[in-house]
């Protein structure tokens, strides 16, 4: 069974008991576009109490604001009482849920082409708030007055930011003022909301329109205050290079790749993103240019091909070439670059040292900063090609040693 003949059932059954069931929102949406939704969500008027009741398995996560999940067959289905929303004196949370009729559920929606219903049975699009003639325009505008709208919700702006560059369509024009008017209130949604957005931006084909739009709107610099004009165009010039597929970490890091370092670690932190995330970013900012040097060492070399995002390191290293008006000459060395991977083989890129630590302390080394040195240098040496073997290491360690005596007497 697919979701969606999930949710159709859950339909039926409400149905059948007398409820009236669509599904709504976002699978309505891409359903008129041909598109695949992620999602089936229904949109009911029976209560929370009167959906659990019908099911053998529910998830109540958000009965209190009349969402129910429905299990069946392995699949989940997210059932939704029909409900108004109001009192948003924080721009984010609404502070009273009331149950209501379909009509008024369409319009608490956010944006025309997100507020229609589908009733599958019958067939049927219901749309109380004109959504068809915006998709068919192309448009993301909001439910009612926009300035209303995104003041009970300040996500919404990015939310119509997301959506345009999504589907590619324009956010119409008294929305979009709306929009520049308000973005600098984008600071009173939490971190984590703002980088899911943010993400869904920068990962889709066509995140470089969408990067242009968070800097046009001032979205950009209110979330990343001091991000100026010249660093977002730089941006929107490197994110169109890259590729089709990326993942967030590449593509916040080309957002960023005309800012140092320092800084857009910094500006990162509203974001909230995981340790592996920031890590990954910063490896991929800190190491810009890294790879156009065609004298890196063999073992330095070895060590970056080890890293688990170097082949995002080079993909950011190539849309940054592309996206600068004398970067021919860069393109060139990272097609060098390749062939120099290439002609490595299937080589050990971090092979275990030839000797340990406590191989280098038997040989007369002592514990201490000294060793670690000793070892370091070693493990160079042995990337390089230059120590092969067991007894080439011992020599050469030794050899070490008798330098360092010399040189600290
Ligand atoms: P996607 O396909 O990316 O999931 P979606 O339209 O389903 O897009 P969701 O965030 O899953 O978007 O939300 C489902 C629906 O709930 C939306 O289509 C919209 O009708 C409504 N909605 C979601 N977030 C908001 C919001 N912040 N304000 C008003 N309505 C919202
Ligand atoms: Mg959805």
């Amino acid at each position: 069974m697919t979701n969606k003949q999930a949710a159709i059932k859950v339909i039926r059954r409400l149905n059948r008991n007398g409820f009236q069931a669509l599904m709504a929102g976002g699978c309505v949406r891409d359903m008129l576009l041909g598109k695949r939704p992620k999602d089936y969500d229904v949109a009911t008027d029976a209560q929370p109490k009167e959906v659990i009741g019908l099911f053998k398995r529910t998830l109540k996560v958000g009965a209190k604001f009349g969402v129910v999940i429905v299990m069946l067959e392995g699949r989940q289905v997210e059932v939704a009482t029909f409900r108004t929303e109001t009192g948003y004196a924080d721009g984010r949370h609404p502070s009273v849920v009331k149950f209501a009729n379909a009509a008024e559920d369409a319009s608490r929606r956010d944006f025309t082409i997100n507020g229609m219903f589908y009733d599958p049975v019958k067939d049927k699009v219901i749309d109380y708030v004109d959504g068809r003639a915006d998709l068919k325009k192309g448009l993301i505008r909001t439910i009612g007055k926009p300035k209303e709208r995104f003041g009970e919700d300040y996500l919404r702006m990015l939310r119509a930011v997301r959506f345009s560059t999504q589907l590619g369509f324009d956010i119409e024009p008294a929305t979009w003022s709306e929009i520049c008017r308000n973005a600098k209130k984008i600071t009173k949604i939490s971190g984590e909301r703002i980088a899911i957005e943010l993400e869904a931006i920068l990962v889709d084909p066509n995140r470089s329109v969408g990067a242009a739009m968070l800097a046009e709107t001032g979205l950009a610099k209110a979330i990343f205050p001091g991000f100026s004009a010249r660093h977002a165009e730089f941006a929107v010039s490197v994110l169109a290079q890259l590729r089709k597929k990326v993942d967030f970490a590449l593509a916040l890091a080309s957002l960023f790749a005309g800012c140092p370092t320092d800084f857009a670690r910094q500006k990162h932190q509203i974001l909230k993103l995981s340790r592996s995330q920031n890590k990954h970013i910063k490896f991929l900012l800190a190491n810009r240019g890294r790879l156009l040097d065609d004298r890196m060492p063999l073992s330095r070399l070895k060590m970056i091909l080890a890293e688990p995002y170097f082949w995002n390191l080079y993909e950011l290293q190539r849309a940054i070439q592309k996206a600068t008006p004398d970067g021919a000459k860069g393109i060139a060395a990272l097609g060098r670059l390749r062939k120099r991977i290439k002609d490595l083989g299937d080589v050990e890129l971090r092979p275990k040292p030839l000797l340990s630590g406590h191989d280098l302390i038997r040989l007369g080394a002592v514990p201490g900063p000294a060793l670690g040195q000793l070892a370091e240098e070693m493990y160079i040496a042995q990337l390089e090609g230059k120590l092969k073997t067991l007894s080439q290491a011992r020599q050469w360690a030794q050899k070490w040693l008798q330098k360092r005596r010399m040189t600290e007497k």
